[in-house]
């Protein structure tokens, strides 16, 4: 990493102390039981857009009185009391089923516990995959669970079969809308940001930020293409997850001249932030029905415009000629990248305090309250069999 990435720190105005209510609670206090996957500690050091979203949440629920356990892996910390089930964190095995089943088996475990020594939980708040859901009619507590990937061929056959289970909440109205006939989409809510910890950038750099998962459907070869097309620099940012090693060394490794295209690799904490505060632009060139995009919303909370693709949740994050502009391949990305120049990072930061955690909080809560309502994953009391029978 060039040091002229980083110079102008100066120019970064200090983050702030964390939001408090501003949305009065719905109903009384809750005994919540987040569950977040087992991979990455919470927060994440890096990579972790979950992560990202479960310690938000969860921090802004226990502001709102509620009292949340958080059941995660091990090297987590929150403002909830943190519970974590397996010896290890996982970053290198995501989905692997061995982990996932076993995290969810032993917190199934710990649900009936604490039920058994008079703590019962309220809810359940999965963010854990699919064998929660899946499972969620074989424990008593009621189930939330949030969809946090695309509806796909696979994905829809499964949400079809066992989305009655829990109440369903969807992260942006696109994925909303591209959820099967059978299943009933409880609630959206949107991802949440804490805009005031993130600093602005008052005077930009000249280069273009990629920051993701190095796959194909994120863009970051579209976003190659732009960078050559503009002639400005381009910053590559991110992880090259297990099965994706050959995308990476055959699209974008033979563009990377440390110059023009510069690879930073995995980045984390104030480094990420200060990436972000201080590109001209962020580039999210994707091809896929993105269900959110954190990375839009932490550009725009840094005051930097988004250029995105008008798929998935784009538009519903994106304010077209306000605080980015949305496109339709890479030669439009190209024709609008110096017309962000002319964008107000205040607009962009006002356009993320749209998704405040204590805003995506009370959605929750009102999730939560429907979901206990509706008695969703509780299981069902065995009948009892006649003696003649
Ligand atoms: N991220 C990070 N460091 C990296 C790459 C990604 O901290 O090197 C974070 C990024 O800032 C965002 C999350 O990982 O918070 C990715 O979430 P997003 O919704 O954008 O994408 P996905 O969950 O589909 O990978």
């Amino acid at each position: 990493m060039s040091a002229d990435v980083y110079r102008q720190r100066d120019n970064l105005v200090p983050a702030s102390a964390p939001p408090t209510p501003e949305r009065e609670p719905v109903g009384r206090p809750l005994r919540i039981a987040m569950l977040a996957p087992p991979w990455i500690p919470i927060p994440p050091p890096g990579y972790g857009g979950i992560e990202f979203v479960v310690q938000l949440l969860t921090d802004a629920l226990v502001a709102r009185g509620h009292d949340v356990e958080l059941f995660c892996a091990p090297g987590s910390s929150s403002r909830a009391k943190v519970r974590t089930l397996l010896p290890a964190a996982h970053p290198d095995s995501i989905e692997r089923a061995l982990f996932e089943a076993d995290h969810v088996a032993r917190a199934f475990a710990a649900f009936d516990a604490a039920a058994g020594a008079g703590e019962p939980f309220d809810v359940v708040h999965d963010h854990c995959g699919y064998t929660t859901l899946a499972m969620a009619d074989r424990q008593r507590t009621p189930v939330t669970h949030t969809v946090h990937g695309p509806f796909d061929d696979d994905t829809s056959d499964f949400y079809s079969h066992h989305a009655r289970k829990g109440l369903i909440v969807c992260i942006s109205h696109s994925q909303a809308a591209m959820a099967p006939p059978a299943v009933e989409v409880g609630a959206v809510a949107h991802n949440p940001i804490d805009v005031a910890a993130w600093p602005v950038g008052q005077s930009k750099q000249d280069y273009l930020l990629w920051l993701g998962r190095f796959v194909a459907e994120k863009g970051p070869q579209r976003a190659i293409d732009v960078a050559r097309a503009t002639g400005r620099p381009l910053i590559l940012a991110g992880t090259v997850q297990p099965r994706h090693e050959r995308f990476f060394a055959t699209e974008i490794s033979p563009h990377i001249d440390g110059e023009q295209i510069r690879f930073v690799g995995e980045v984390g904490g104030a480094r990420k932030q200060r990436l972000f505060a201080d590109a001209y632009a962020f580039l999210m060139p994707i091809t896929w029905p993105e269900p959110f995009g954190m990375v839009m919303v932490e550009s725009l909370a840094a005051g930097t415009p988004v250029i995105a693709f008008n798929h998935g949740a784009a538009p519903e994050i994106v304010e077209h000629g306000k605080t980015g502009f949305l496109v339709e391949d890479e030669q439009e990305m190209a024709a609008v990248v110096e017309q962000a120049g002319t964008i107000d990072p205040a607009d962009c930061r006002r356009g993320a305090e749209r998704f405040a955690p204590d805003r995506v909080a009370a959605r929750y809560e009102a999730a939560y309250h429907a979901a206990i309502a509706a008695g969703k994953g509780v299981r069902e009391r065995p009948r009892s069999v006649s003696p003649s029978a």
